[in-house]
């Protein structure tokens, strides 16, 4: 106590540190024995077709249950990977495990283009990170153009970005499709647009929540739709938890959309009420009026 009056602010910054550090230490821990024991799941989270108003894919969301029925969530652990190197064995587990499930739904006669996983810039910096895709497809039979892997631009940040291309290009040459997730949300995605070899852009979440309430992000969204269109490229919108919202992404031409309105990530156990519940839901868009303006 004495001390921490002495030095009030330099004491609370290093305890603070410390207990991180300390949180952070015993979740590499837990990580590794989550790893180990195959503790770890996926759940699978729709996105649905606009144009058609169907089920488009799905997106592949890592999960560490705890023993209370809770989750630890992958905001916390993914970073802890990603600062250990454990993402990579955490990653090839999610690719592997997301090619044998889309294998086994397409089997199953579910009707859907593909499955889409997300994947860490240190992934991607390893050497011959294609040959790890592609062992990941031959393993199950699954057609590379069923996966998709989406990256953020933090794949070329302190890294040689032709190396990086060249990579994202070796993965595409195999007919694996590459989505940009969470665009608009960093900072110089639209040097990247043009030269990368992506298919997709998936729209921050921050530009669809209460676009309905917001002429700016109604604007926002009508120039990038516009911009990834004039590209080539499809658009899926994030986060749409509200009708008018999913009304107004559709109007404004984006391709797919992926949000609690339409569903939840859920375990694969689940997915065909998932399905229900977009064919239940997908009618109330089909209607001409929302063009008629
Ligand atoms: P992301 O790739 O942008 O994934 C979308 C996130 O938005 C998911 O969070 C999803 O549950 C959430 N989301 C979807 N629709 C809505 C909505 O309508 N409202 C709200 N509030 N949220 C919505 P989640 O599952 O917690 O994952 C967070 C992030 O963790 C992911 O963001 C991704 O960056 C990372 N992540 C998850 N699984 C993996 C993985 O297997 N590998 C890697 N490298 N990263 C992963
Ligand atoms: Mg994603
Ligand atoms: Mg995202
Ligand atoms: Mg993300």
């Amino acid at each position: 106590a004495a001390k921490s009056e002495l030095s009030p602010r330099f004491s609370f910054f290093s305890e603070h540190l410390n207990a991180r550090a300390q949180r952070e230490l015993a979740l590499e821990g837990m990580l590794r024995d989550a790893l180990r024991t195959g503790a770890l799941t996926l759940h699978y989270q729709p996105q649905v077709c606009l144009r058609r108003m169907c089920l488009k894919g799905f997106e592949a969301l890592a999960r560490w249950p705890q023993k209370d029925g809770g989750y630890i969530p992958p905001s916390d652990f993914i970073p802890i990977a990603e600062k250990t190197g454990l993402i990579v064995e955490l990653g090839n587990w999610v690719l592997d495990q997301s090619c044998r499930q889309a294998k086994e739904w397409r089997d199953e006669g579910l009707s859907f283009d593909y499955v889409s996983v997300n994947v860490s810039p240190i992934q991607i910096w390893q050497p011959n990170f294609e040959h790890i895709v592609q062992a990941s497809l031959s393993a199950h039979d699954l057609p590379p153009n069923c996966l998709v892997l989406e990256v953020t631009e933090n794949v070329f940040v302190g890294h040689d970005e032709n190396r990086v291309l060249d990579v994202l290009r070796r993965i595409r040459e195999l007919g694996v499709l590459l989505s940009l997730d969470d665009f608009g949300s960093g900072y110089s995605s639209l040097s990247y647009l043009n030269r990368l070899p992506f298919g997709q852009l998936k729209i921050d979440r921050a530009f669809v929540a209460g676009i309905d309430l917001d002429v700016n992000k109604v604007k926002l969204l009508k120039g990038m739709v516009n911009l990834a269109h004039t590209l080539g490229l499809k658009v899926i919108a994030e986060g749409a938890e509200e009708a008018p919202e999913v009304s107004i992404v559709r109007e404004l031409g984006c391709d797919g959309i992926q949000g609690f309105y339409f569903g939840r990530p859920a375990p694969a156990e689940e997915i065909r009420s998932l399905m229900d519940n977009i064919v239940t839901l997908a009618p109330a868009f089909n209607t001409k009026h929302l063009q008629s303006t």
